[in-house]
């Protein structure tokens, strides 16, 4: 297991910091990784790329490059009508 130090877009997940790992034990992949949540993917085939440096960098590519997530917190609070504010409350639960 390798792990590179390029920055990565934030993780869509938690915002978290982002790198690639290639695991060559058990799957023969590279991926992007959340170093803080363990969010990870998508997967590349280390066998569909001439070098393990080349496949991690397309797995690096294809984090960066993913689609943004459609649904956020604020657009789903405007579809139920309540202008899209979103109030955890002081004990963190929703009001
Ligand atoms: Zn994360």
């Amino acid at each position: 297991m390798t792990k590179d130090t390029e920055a990565r877009v934030a993780c869509p997940f938690c915002g978290g910091e982002a790198s690639t790992e290639v695991d060559d034990e058990d799957f023969d992949v590279a991926r992007g990784i959340c170093k803080d949540c363990g969010a990870c993917g998508p997967f590349v085939d280390l066998s569909d790329y001439p070098t393990t440096a080349a496949a991690r960098d397309a797995a690096g590519t294809a984090w960066d490059s993913r689609a943004a997530p459609a649904t956020t917190l604020d657009t789903i609070g405007s579809q139920f009508g309540n202008g899209g504010g979103f109030d955890p409350g002081a004990d963190g639960e929703a009001a």
